[in-house]
């Protein structure tokens, strides 16, 4: 997903090979192919641009040390052009991490809840089939809430996947999402499942009504985790919306759907540092078992 990403840390790297020092004037050559190489993926600017000068400071400031240690404590020596290497890998990480894929779910004997935000096409109702086909395997016993009344179609689309995963789906005509989704935790309790997974209603575009709407939900059932579902496609965009989410809903993380597809993934790389808020999973097509676990260190 990283393609261009990676092109611009090669080409620094290439500069550096073979060199025995490294001057200040290398590191920026070298930093202006990972500036380009990032705002080509669609890295949010101010982000790019922190980031840069966090490699800078850190390559040019430690240039004299010319060993290092490895993993197990041994000093090694190494070249400037592996130094250079590891200062970016280390930002890179600590750019996407600290890592936090968990889901705060309860003992068997409570429900747990996870509530699924996002705007339309994003993705979000297939990725609640796929969660609740990962918690399924995991020995859980979801429950599917539809609460995106407005659309019939979603309605139907959440039945349709919770057969799929032999999940059942909770759904009550002429109710008000907030009151529709109590119903949906007490019938969870009734069935014996132990987690709820609503999925909720999407606009093309943030809007005020959806947001209070999510609001109330919120406020009526208080989920233990509440996810973003943001489509990597839309680069930028989403970064906005991912923000305006979690200033409303006070997230617990996101997960990146599409990311099989063209999408540059430069969004991975600005939303956690713009929100501070952690990626939980990437979606990687559309089919239920296509969910993974958001992994940096091997991204970097
Ligand atoms: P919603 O409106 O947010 O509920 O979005 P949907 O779940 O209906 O998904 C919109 C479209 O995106 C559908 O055609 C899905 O098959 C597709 N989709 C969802 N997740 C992924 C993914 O990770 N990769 C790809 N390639 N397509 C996806």
């Amino acid at each position: 997903m990283l393609e261009t990403v990676s092109k611009g840390f090669r080409s620094a790297k290439n500069r550096l090979a073979g060199k025995t020092e490294i001057t200040p004037e290398l590191v920026d050559e070298s930093l202006r192919d990972i500036r380009i190489s990032l705002l080509e993926a669609d890295v949010a600017f101010d982000v790019v641009k922190k980031f840069v000068a966090r490699i800078r400071e850190k390559a040019i400031g430690e240039v004299v040390a010319l060993t290092t240690t490895d993993k197990q404590g041994r000093k090694i020596r190494v070249s400037p052009g592996d130094h250079f290497i590891k200062v970016c890998h280390d930002e890179l990480e600590s750019l996407m991490g600290p890592v936090d894929t968990s889901l705060k779910l309860n003992g068997k004997d409570q429900t747990s809840g996870i509530m699924m935000v996002g705007l339309q096409g994003s993705g979000k109702t297939t990725t609640v089939g796929k969660l609740a086909s990962k918690l399924s395997k995991e020995g859980r016993k979801p429950l599917l809430i539809a609460a995106d009344i407005y659309r019939p179609a979603a309605v139907d689309q959440l039945k349709v996947l919770g057969e799929r995963v032999g999940v059942p789906v909770y759904f009550e005509p002429d109710l008000q999402p907030p009151e529709l989704a109590k119903r949906g935790y007490a019938a969870a309790r009734q069935q014996g499942r132990d987690v709820v997974i609503i999925d909720t209603a999407g606009r093309l575009a943030i809007d005020e009504e959806l947001m209070q709407e999510l609001e109330a939900i919120k406020a009526a059932v208080a989920p233990d985790n509440i996810l973003l579902v943001c489509d990597a496609m839309i680069g930028q965009d989403s970064v906005r919306t991912a923000a305006e989410f979690d200033r409303r809903l006070n997230l617990d993380g996101f997960i990146l759907t599409k990311l099989d597809g063209d999408a540059r993934g430069g969004a991975a790389l600005s939303i956690k540092e713009v929100t501070g808020k952690p990626i939980k999973f990437l979606g990687m097509g559309e089919s239920l078992d296509r969910l993974e676990e958001f992994r940096p260190s091997g991204l970097a």
